[in-house]
């Protein structure tokens, strides 16, 4: 097997990594790929990078990511560009004769109004949120083309879904990043300029966390293992939803902060839950144990302190 993972400097790349530096295989070898080793939104280059490596198996993580403000307030690149990477890149695996491909959706992507918890099943019953439809349309479109190239030319190409993910090497842009990244940068700050550590909104929304190497670790069993066309979802259980107040205090502790604790309950809370349902998962892998958040906060406070000056934020 000689696999190739596309955005795999990224967050869920570094995931992966860790996952096969720790289960190590002689048959497979790996490629990491950043967008240095080409545009993957341009088909020249794309098809100039599996020419060049000849993967047998792919993990698609490359995507044009952001924040809710982001978003708004560019839907049109964040569909344009997310069509041409997914186009793209599975075009290649199936000219390339590639024996299986995974790629990447998220919850976030799910229809606005739904019931909960959400499972597989949902992922097209209705409009997503009006903030982030360039994206959302551009990743649920990834399902329908894993499904036509199976129908059509019988590629073994699949999707995972994961809840929010968080770990080392994220973006840990307090504007633009996402929770508990935001939370990490905030304390540092707040510790090291002697502030109070402040949340946007009350801290009562519950959401449900997947550490990256944990991810890595289940991306790496669905390249390997997973037989289905149809995607899964990659998280912790509803039994494990946390609220962002839990979370707040537990990045304080990671931290050692002393200082006080203000919750802004001027700022929007967003959505009080989206629970997604691991049943399916579950049903592959009974036994599998989650990294506990309070464990993979700490992890990820350690490295965001210790890497300061490079890390992304
Ligand atoms: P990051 O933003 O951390 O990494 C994105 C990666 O994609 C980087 O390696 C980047 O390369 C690469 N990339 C972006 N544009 C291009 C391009 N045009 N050509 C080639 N490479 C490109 O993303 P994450 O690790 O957070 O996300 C990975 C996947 O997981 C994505 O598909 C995302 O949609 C999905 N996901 C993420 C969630 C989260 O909470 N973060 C939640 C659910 C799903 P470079 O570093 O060189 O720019």
């Amino acid at each position: 097997m000689k696999a190739i993972v596309t955005g795999g400097t990224g967050l869920v790349g570094y995931g992966i990594r860790a996952a096969v530096e720790a289960d190590k295989r002689e048959d497979e070898e790996w490629v990491f790929l950043s967008s240095a080793d080409g545009d993957l939104t341009d088909m020249a280059q794309c098809e100039a990078i599996f020419a060049r490596h000849k993967p047998t198996h792919v993990i698609h993580l490359a995507a044009r990511v952001g924040g809710l403000f982001d978003n708004m307030s560019h839907n049109l690149d964040f569909l344009r560009q997310n069509m041409l990477l997914n186009m793209n890149v599975l075009e290649c695996c199936r000219k390339f004769e590639v024996k299986k491909c995974v790629s990447c959706l998220s919850t976030c992507i799910f229809p606005d109004k739904t019931t909960y918890p959400i499972d597989e099943t949902m992922l097209h019953n209705g409009p997503p949120h009006d903030s982030n439809f360039g994206y959302s349309f551009a990743k649920r479109m990834v399902d329908v083309f894993d499904r036509a190239y199976h129908e059509q030319h019988g590629c073994h190409f699949t999707s995972v879904i994961p809840t929010n993910i968080y770990g080392p090497h994220d973006n840990f842009n307090i504007q633009g990043g996402h929770v508990i990244p935001g939370l990490i940068h905030k304390v540092y700050k707040a510790k090291t300029q002697g502030e109070a550590l402040t949340c946007w909104g009350s801290g009562s929304p519950l959401r449900q966390f997947v550490f990256s190497e944990d991810l890595g670790r289940l991306m790496v069993w669905t390249l390997r293992e997973y037989p289905e066309i149809d995607p899964i979802i990659l998280s912790v259980g509803e039994e494990d939803e946390v609220s962002i107040r839990d979370v707040v205090h537990m990045v304080a502790r990671a931290a050692d902060f002393q200082g006080d604790i203000v919750f802004d309950t001027t700022k929007a809370d967003g959505q009080f839950k989206k629970t997604a349902n691991n049943a399916k998962l579950r049903k592959y892998l009974p036994d599998f144990k989650f990294t506990p958040i309070e464990e993979g906060i700490k992890k990820s406070v350690k490295w965001f302190f210790d890497n300061y000056d490079s890390a992304r934020k």
